[in-house]
């Protein structure tokens, strides 16, 4: 199979030839006919999939062969995305799928100055790549206008609704015009998100190119198990010992990654973080500088490192287990990208047991686990498997402690608010779905 035979026009054809593309992904390959024939779509891919491409291409092919030329401040088609990175990445992207196509694509998100989007959405956009929030701000402010709207893409639909944007997409959603295709990516389905797919679709194709919330197996996955007061030196110590030369680290919260940062550099590691509270120059020049080799260690947020695509980063380490355990099939997917292989390496303490339980459930893998000598904790982790069971074996009998353990907790249950801190304000792990109003609206003052 070609993206030729998948009836892909001539000068997208040669942009492919020109970044390598030469045979269309399981995805390409079932979304490209899909879209060009007007389906809405249900896609459930994994990253690393060529994902963005499988809606980007036959949605260029369609604006550049179809539908009125754009006016002042409208929008032929809108791509919402999480976060600013991805933003950045699918735009590029889609810049250079369309190279040859006389078409005005742009993206928009939060966190830089509004006044240069708007006087840039003035003259029309083909192709809008926005955040919820920013879109917002420029609907509302009249910088732009959705009347000419014909295909809306949500991509990495779950993450959005994890990062509390429900809201915005249901004001979005109630902006549109309702005849329009509307095709829904998402690197994990839950049931939440097949609610809304229920709400925004009509009649979808459903795609999923790989099993439901089921990592990538090319991705080599172990725990250590450590007390959390010495998981900053069991880093340091496994990055010597391994040699580790470029690795992307999750931590938990914005002062998590600050901190590490600041202990890694320290002992002398050339390590950076990016966060949510950083400005967008300062994330996308850690991102570039990662990139390009020149910082080693970059420690990320969640929010921060989302659809981050770097080309053949070999080693993912879980500074701390994610709050929501789908977010780990998103971090570790940062690695063993496009066939190749990597690994994943989460440091787990204690406290994280039922988050390292509800991870082997939502993969079904039991994660193997490697202590390292000298790190053994103090504080045992509780063997755990992939039926969502802690194990507690009986252990020799210690002196009485007044928190922790006691039997009183529910170890079944993967997030125990009483063992984690609570996320930061920007990361809501409890997804709401949005409830779109289709009877009359109303209006805020
Ligand atoms: P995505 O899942 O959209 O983030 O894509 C992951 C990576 O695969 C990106 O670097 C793409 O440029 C690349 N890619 C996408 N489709 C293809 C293809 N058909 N052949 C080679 N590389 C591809």
């Amino acid at each position: 199979m070609t993206f030729a035979t998948l009836g892909l026009i001539e000068p997208l054809l040669r942009s492919l030839e020109k970044l390598g593309y030469q045979t269309p992904t399981p995805v390409q390959a079932q979304a490209i006919p899909a879209v060009l024939a007007g389906r809405d779509l249900m896609a459930a891919a994994q990253t690393g999939t060529g994902k963005t491409a499988g809606f980007a291409l036959p949605l260029l092919q369609l604006l550049a062969m179809e539908g009125p030329k754009v006016t002042a401040n409208s929008v032929r088609a809108l791509i919402l995305v999480p976060t600013r990175e991805l933003a950045e990445q699918v735009h590029e992207a889609v810049r250079q799928y369309a190279e040859n196509l006389p078409l005005r694509t742009y993206a928009v998100y939060g966190g830089v100055s509004i006044n240069p989007q708007m006087m840039k959405l003035r003259s029309g956009v083909d192709l809008l790549v926005a955040t919820p929030g920013r879109l917002l701000d420029l609907f509302r402010q009249n910088a732009l206008k959705f009347n000419q709207l014909q295909t809306l893409v949500l991509d990495e639909a779950d993450r959005m609704l994890d990062l509390g944007f429900s809201e915005e997409l249901a004001n979005i959603y109630r902006a549109l015009p309702k005849k329009r295709q509307t095709l829904l990516f998402s690197a994990t389905f839950s049931d939440d998100i097949r609610l809304l797919a229920g709400q925004m679709l009509n009649d979808p194709l459903s795609i999923e190119v790989s099993p439901r919330n089921v990592a990538a197996n090319t991705v080599k996955q172990w725990v250590v198990t450590v007390d959390k007061k010495r998981k900053p030196e069991l880093f340091v110590h496994l990055m010597r010992k391994g040699k580790w030369k470029q690795v992307l680290v999750f931590a938990k919260t914005r002062n998590g990654v600050d901190a590490l940062v600041e202990k890694l550099q320290g002992v002398g590691v050339n390590a950076d973080g990016i966060h949510g509270d950083k400005p967008q120059a300062t994330r996308q020049r850690a991102l570039d500088r990662f990139k390009a080799s020149e910082v080693q260690i970059l420690v990320a947020t969640d929010v921060a490192a989302r659809g981050l695509d770097i080309e053949d980063l070999p080693l993912v380490v879980n500074f701390d287990l994610p709050i929501v355990a789908e977010d780990y099939i998103h971090r570790i997917g940062r690695t063993g990208r496009a066939g190749s292989t990597g690994e994943a390496i989460s440091l787990v303490c204690a406290d994280e047991v039922n988050l390292l339980s509800a991870i082997e459930m939502l993969t079904r893998q039991t994660l193997k686990r490697q202590n390292e000598p000298d790190f053994e904790p103090e504080h045992r982790v509780p063997d755990t498997d992939a039926s969502g069971q802690v194990i507690k074996k009986p252990k020799k009998p210690k002196k009485p402690k007044t928190s922790g353990g006691g039997g009183k907790r529910n170890l079944g249950k993967w997030v125990d608010s009483g063992e984690v801190s609570p996320p930061e304000p920007s990361v809501k792990p409890v997804r709401k779905v949005p409830v779109f109003n289709t009877g009359p609206r109303k209006r805020k003052p």
